[in-house]
């Protein structure tokens, strides 16, 4: 796969100076107009949230906003000195070169690969591509556009500071890891099996459409000619959609392993790259949750968090994280941040009680909701023995309704339940216990529920999902099979929200579901 390199003789010269000043270019807000043309045509830019060739951008605009970036990012964006040439090749036609150099960033002291891929334009060199590695490569001029390709997915998304070219993306990324102080459950484990489950289960993922050039740039013939021309199919929003519903992704090989992984060395989409992580801004830092979808994850493999928080920091930068409007005890009802945490601790403290039966627990979660949104005083010992209530038959009739209602999405994982499948409830058939439980923690911890949602609707979704997870597992001798498993983890991610109260809910709906009667029935039910 390498392409056979050899020393440049006369441009030894070349490659160190044209390095030298694209670095002053790009560090200098009016070197914008010195910078598009140091640039060669084909090179790829991010302009205006778009992927271009250079060639594609006019050259005034170009320099206006590189002179915006320069200005929102002052003491911000990477600054690099001491810059020192480790080797330099040009490939066997003569018109493409490669350099590796050494550079230290300024601010942070950090001494960073750098290398520089050039091409022959009209008898000058042009800069064709330029980013930061982990370590020096044996790249062709091809194989480094290709991961500067890598850059551009996220380079184009939000970002703490916007940068200038794959140059800053790719040292941010490598170099500037958030700080931020992370927070997560401390039973969490997860390290990559392999077993392809994130790339073929029943939902859609959708990529910024600055992943088709990538995929266009991968030398598909030596690695899978089907997909030689694959495009993705534009989706409505403007975003491509890498897979469907029910449908495996296609870079996923027979070795259930990521064709796009495997041909860069890491994994350019920041959906795949997240997974099964999920982040949430807290005035803490960020709580990160996980997909129990992942079958590592649900299992308890691999390492804890704490132990793989550099990954963590790595995967954060890739993925957007999810801020609060507001932190809510019930729809409508604000409540302070630290308030918030202290229930929702309580909440999380209670689910893990193994001594007392899980709808005991569940119930006790509901009481205390109810008594802090009237003001009563807080009995937890009492209503984890209280026995049940009486439900209506009206009530009863309608959350049947409710739940064959359920059962009748278009779900691959519910088409497997036996038809005429019993909705009644029996909470002695609940077994795996342990993994129930760590499906509705992590439904409340992932905090999902509270941006624009709240504790109360969190907890009323856990209960309508252990009644879901009984009913099933009532329905199924043996143990319940991945696929069950897989979609009650969906479920309580974002899953039940989602489909049960969209944003265009209406308001009755929302307030019936985030009411801590709604609980109740279910549990009574
Ligand atoms: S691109 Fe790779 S990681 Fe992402 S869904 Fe497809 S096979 Fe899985």
């Amino acid at each position: 796969m390498f392409v056979e390199l050899v020393p440049l003789l006369q441009e030894t010269v070349v490659v160190p100076s044209l390095f030298q000043e694209f670095l002053a270019a790009q560090a200098d807000p009016d070197g914008g107009h010195r910078l598009y043309d140091l640039y060669a045509e084909e090179a790829p830019v991010a302009f205006e949230g778009r992927l271009l060739r250079k060639g594609e951008v006019d050259r005034e605009a170009f320099a206006q906003a590189h002179r915006d970036i320069c200005l929102q990012g002052i003491g911000r964006l990477p600054v690099f000195e001491s810059v020192e040439i480790v080797s330099d090749n040009v490939e066997e036609d003569g018109g493409l070169a490669v350099g590796w150099f050494s550079a230290r960033e300024l601010g942070d002291g950090q001494l960073a690969n750098v290398a520089l891929g050039l091409r022959l334009e009209g008898g000058d060199w042009r800069i064709g591509w330029c980013l930061v590695a982990s370590a020096l490569q044996y790249w062709s001029y091809s194989q480094g556009l290709l991961q500067t390709l890598a850059e551009y997915p996220w380079l184009l998304a939000d970002q703490p500071v916007l940068p200038r070219s794959s140059l800053d993306a790719s040292y941010c990324r490598l170099f500037r890891q958030s700080a931020v102080d992370l927070s997560f459950l401390p039973e969490t484990r997860f390290g990559c099996h392999m077993s392809g489950a994130c790339c073929k289960f029943d939902y859609n993922i959708a990529l910024p459409p600055a992943a088709q050039v990538l995929i266009d740039a991968i030398p598909w013939e030596g690695i899978k000619p089907a997909l030689k021309g694959t495009k993705l199919e534009v989706r409505s929003d403007g975003q491509l959609q890498l897979k469907a519903n029910r449908e495996t992704c296609r870079f996923l090989d027979e070795r259930r392993q990521c064709l796009i992984h495997q041909t860069l060395g890491r994994q350019p989409f920041g959906p795949c790259a997240v997974f099964p992580f999920a982040f949430a801004q807290t005035p803490d830092g960020v709580a990160v949750s996980t997909s129990l979808v992942c079958g590592s994850v649900r299992n308890r493999l691999g390492p804890s968090l704490s132990d793989r928080q550099d990954d963590v920091r790595e995967r954060l930068f890739l993925a957007p994280v999810r801020s609060p409007d507001g932190f809510r005890l019930a729809p409508a009802l604000e409540i302070p941040w630290e308030s918030f945490r202290r229930v929702e601790t309580i909440l999380l403290q209670l689910l893990d009680y193994s001594h007392v039966p899980l709808h005991q627990r569940l119930y006790a979660g509901n009481r205390l909701l109810d008594a802090l949104r009237r003001n009563e005083p807080i009995d937890l010992s009492a209503w984890l023995e209280e026995p049940p209530g009486l439900l209506a038959d009206e009530y009863r009739a309608t959350l049947r309704t409710y739940l064959s209602k359920i059962f009748d999405w278009d779900r691959r994982a519910f088409a497997g339940l036996p038809r005429g499948l019993s909705l009644d409830l029996h909470h002695d058939r609940l077994r795996d216990e342990p993994v129930v439980v760590d499906i509705l923690r992590n439904l409340l911890f992932s905090k999902v529920y509270s941006y624009p949602y709240d504790l109360t609707t969190a907890h009323n979704m856990s209960i309508l999902l252990y009644v879901l997870t009984v009913i099933m597992q009532s329905s199924v001798e043996g143990p319940l099979p991945d696929e069950l498993w897989q979609e009650l983890a969906a479920l309580g991610g974002h899953g039940l929200l989602a489909s049960l109260l969209p944003d265009s809910a209406p308001q009755g709906l929302k307030e019936l579901l985030g009411s801590s009667e709604f609980g109740q029935w279910a549990l009574w039910y």
